[in-house]
Protein backbone atom coordinates (compact mmCIF):
# COMPACT_ATOMS: atom_id res chain seq x y z
CA UNK A 1 0.00 0.00 0.00
CA UNK A 2 0.87 3.06 -0.78
CA UNK A 3 -0.12 4.75 2.42
CA UNK A 4 -2.69 4.16 5.30
CA UNK A 5 -5.36 6.97 4.23
CA UNK A 6 -8.83 5.45 4.41
CA UNK A 7 -10.33 5.96 0.76
CA UNK A 8 -7.09 3.63 0.10
CA UNK A 9 -6.76 1.01 3.07
CA UNK A 10 -10.58 1.20 3.08
CA UNK A 11 -11.09 -2.61 1.43
CA UNK A 12 -7.93 -4.21 3.21
CA UNK A 13 -9.66 -6.65 6.31
CA UNK A 14 -12.27 -7.59 2.44
CA UNK A 15 -9.34 -8.62 0.83
CA UNK A 16 -7.30 -10.15 3.60
CA UNK A 17 -10.41 -11.99 3.94
CA UNK A 18 -10.36 -13.28 0.27
CA UNK A 19 -7.04 -13.91 -0.10
CA UNK A 20 -5.84 -14.76 3.66
CA UNK A 21 -2.07 -15.68 2.57
CA UNK A 22 -1.55 -12.63 0.11
CA UNK A 23 1.23 -10.64 2.18
CA UNK A 24 0.16 -6.67 3.08
CA UNK A 25 3.10 -3.81 2.63
CA UNK A 26 3.24 -0.68 3.57
CA UNK A 27 6.07 1.44 5.55
CA UNK A 28 7.38 1.64 8.69
CA UNK A 29 6.22 4.84 9.00
CA UNK A 30 3.15 4.76 7.62
CA UNK A 31 2.33 1.25 9.85
CA UNK A 32 1.86 3.64 13.06
CA UNK A 33 -1.25 5.68 11.16
CA UNK A 34 -3.03 2.21 10.92
CA UNK A 35 -2.39 1.82 14.35
CA UNK A 36 -4.43 4.91 14.75
CA UNK A 37 -1.06 6.95 16.09
CA UNK A 38 -0.96 10.63 14.32
CA UNK A 39 1.69 11.40 16.52
CA UNK A 40 5.07 13.10 14.91
CA UNK A 41 8.74 12.37 15.35
CA UNK A 42 11.36 14.84 16.15
CA UNK A 43 12.84 15.25 12.54
CA UNK A 44 9.47 15.85 10.78
CA UNK A 45 7.38 19.33 10.31
CA UNK A 46 5.06 20.01 13.02
CA UNK A 47 2.16 19.93 10.99
CA UNK A 48 -0.62 18.04 11.56
CA UNK A 49 -1.07 14.71 9.80
CA UNK A 50 -4.53 14.91 7.65
CA UNK A 51 -7.07 12.70 5.98
CA UNK A 52 -8.88 10.00 7.14
CA UNK A 53 -7.60 6.80 9.01
CA UNK A 54 -9.90 3.47 9.47
CA UNK A 55 -10.11 2.86 13.01
CA UNK A 56 -11.56 -0.42 13.44
CA UNK A 57 -9.46 -2.13 10.55
CA UNK A 58 -8.17 -5.40 11.83
CA UNK A 59 -5.69 -6.14 9.24
CA UNK A 60 -2.02 -4.97 10.04
CA UNK A 61 1.02 -5.11 7.78
CA UNK A 62 3.22 -7.95 7.01
CA UNK A 63 5.76 -6.54 5.76
CA UNK A 64 7.00 -2.76 6.73
CA UNK A 65 8.63 -1.17 3.98
CA UNK A 66 11.80 1.14 3.17
CA UNK A 67 13.32 3.23 1.18
CA UNK A 68 15.02 0.73 -1.08
CA UNK A 69 13.12 -2.17 -0.80
CA UNK A 70 12.25 -4.78 -2.87
CA UNK A 71 9.22 -6.14 -3.74
CA UNK A 72 9.15 -8.61 -6.50
CA UNK A 73 10.13 -6.49 -9.43
CA UNK A 74 9.28 -3.47 -7.57
CA UNK A 75 11.62 -0.85 -5.90
CA UNK A 76 9.81 0.98 -3.06
CA UNK A 77 10.78 4.75 -2.88
CA UNK A 78 10.15 6.55 0.52
CA UNK A 79 8.15 9.75 -1.01
CA UNK A 80 6.32 11.07 2.49
CA UNK A 81 4.48 14.67 1.54
CA UNK A 82 0.67 13.50 1.60
CA UNK A 83 1.30 10.91 4.34
CA UNK A 84 4.63 11.24 6.96
CA UNK A 85 5.09 7.68 5.44
CA UNK A 86 3.85 7.85 2.09
CA UNK A 87 5.77 5.11 -0.35
CA UNK A 88 6.20 4.78 -4.46
CA UNK A 89 7.27 1.79 -6.34
CA UNK A 90 8.49 1.58 -9.31
CA UNK A 91 8.62 -1.44 -12.00
CA UNK A 92 12.67 -1.90 -12.88
CA UNK A 93 10.62 -4.16 -15.44
CA UNK A 94 9.06 -1.14 -17.75
CA UNK A 95 10.06 2.14 -15.77
CA UNK A 96 6.42 2.19 -14.55
CA UNK A 97 5.52 3.99 -11.15
CA UNK A 98 2.57 3.95 -9.02
CA UNK A 99 2.87 7.13 -6.40
CA UNK A 100 -0.39 6.85 -4.81
CA UNK A 101 -1.51 11.06 -3.46
CA UNK A 102 2.20 11.81 -3.77
CA UNK A 103 1.01 13.08 -7.31
CA UNK A 104 -2.32 13.27 -9.08
CA UNK A 105 -3.09 13.80 -12.37
CA UNK A 106 -7.22 14.22 -12.31
CA UNK A 107 -7.57 17.69 -12.73
CA UNK A 108 -4.40 18.78 -13.97
CA UNK A 109 -0.17 16.83 -12.85
CA UNK A 110 -0.08 18.67 -9.53
CA UNK A 111 2.21 17.39 -6.40
CA UNK A 112 0.33 16.56 -3.16
CA UNK A 113 -0.82 19.60 -1.46
CA UNK A 114 -0.72 21.62 -4.14
CA UNK A 115 -4.54 22.25 -4.67
CA UNK A 116 -6.36 22.15 -8.10
CA UNK A 117 -9.45 23.44 -7.54
CA UNK A 118 -11.01 20.50 -10.05
CA UNK A 119 -9.96 17.95 -8.15
CA UNK A 120 -8.57 19.50 -4.50
CA UNK A 121 -9.53 16.69 -2.58
CA UNK A 122 -5.71 14.71 -1.91
CA UNK A 123 -4.49 18.38 -1.29
CA UNK A 124 -7.12 18.57 1.37
CA UNK A 125 -5.84 15.54 2.78
CA UNK A 126 -2.23 16.51 2.80
CA UNK A 127 0.44 16.75 5.73
CA UNK A 128 3.38 18.55 4.30
CA UNK A 129 3.87 20.38 1.31
CA UNK A 130 7.27 21.16 1.37
CA UNK A 131 8.16 17.49 1.97
CA UNK A 132 5.60 16.47 -1.16
CA UNK A 133 7.99 18.46 -2.96
CA UNK A 134 11.60 16.84 -2.67
CA UNK A 135 9.46 13.56 -2.72
CA UNK A 136 8.47 14.72 -6.32
CA UNK A 137 11.81 15.72 -7.18
CA UNK A 138 12.99 12.47 -6.18
CA UNK A 139 10.38 10.70 -8.75
CA UNK A 140 11.58 12.74 -11.60
CA UNK A 141 15.00 11.23 -10.83
CA UNK A 142 13.67 7.94 -11.79
CA UNK A 143 12.67 8.59 -14.78
CA UNK A 144 9.35 6.88 -14.83
CA UNK A 145 7.89 5.73 -18.40
CA UNK A 146 4.89 5.62 -17.10
CA UNK A 147 3.40 7.21 -13.98
CA UNK A 148 -0.23 6.12 -12.06
CA UNK A 149 -1.74 7.81 -8.88
CA UNK A 150 -4.33 7.41 -6.79
CA UNK A 151 -6.56 10.19 -8.05
CA UNK A 152 -7.01 10.35 -12.21
CA UNK A 153 -5.66 8.81 -15.43
CA UNK A 154 -1.92 6.53 -16.22
CA UNK A 155 0.02 9.14 -17.68
CA UNK A 156 2.80 7.96 -20.15
CA UNK A 157 6.08 9.45 -20.69
CA UNK A 158 5.19 12.06 -17.54
CA UNK A 159 8.58 13.59 -16.16
CA UNK A 160 7.90 16.75 -18.10
CA UNK A 161 4.70 17.17 -16.95
CA UNK A 162 5.83 16.35 -13.07
CA UNK A 163 8.92 18.77 -13.67
CA UNK A 164 6.40 21.76 -14.49
CA UNK A 165 4.56 20.73 -11.59
CA UNK A 166 7.28 20.99 -9.48
CA UNK A 167 8.09 24.67 -10.33
CA UNK A 168 4.39 25.24 -10.18
CA UNK A 169 4.82 24.53 -6.85
CA UNK A 170 8.05 26.26 -5.90
CA UNK A 171 6.24 29.34 -7.36
CA UNK A 172 3.52 29.63 -4.67
CA UNK A 173 5.55 28.54 -1.87
CA UNK A 174 7.79 31.01 -2.69
CA UNK A 175 5.04 33.51 -2.61
CA UNK A 176 3.90 32.42 0.76
CA UNK A 177 0.76 30.57 -1.23
ZN1 LIG B 1 -4.41 9.90 0.57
Amino acid sequence: MTHAHGDHVGALDAIKERFPSAPVFISNRDSRLMDGDRSLNKDEPKTPIKGSVPKNLKTRADVLLKDGDQVGSLTAIFTPGHTPGSMSFLDNRNGAIIVGDALQTRGGVAIAGDVKPLFPFPAFGTWSKEVALASAKKIVEVQPSLLAVGHGEMMKSPVKKIGEAIINLEKKLSLGE
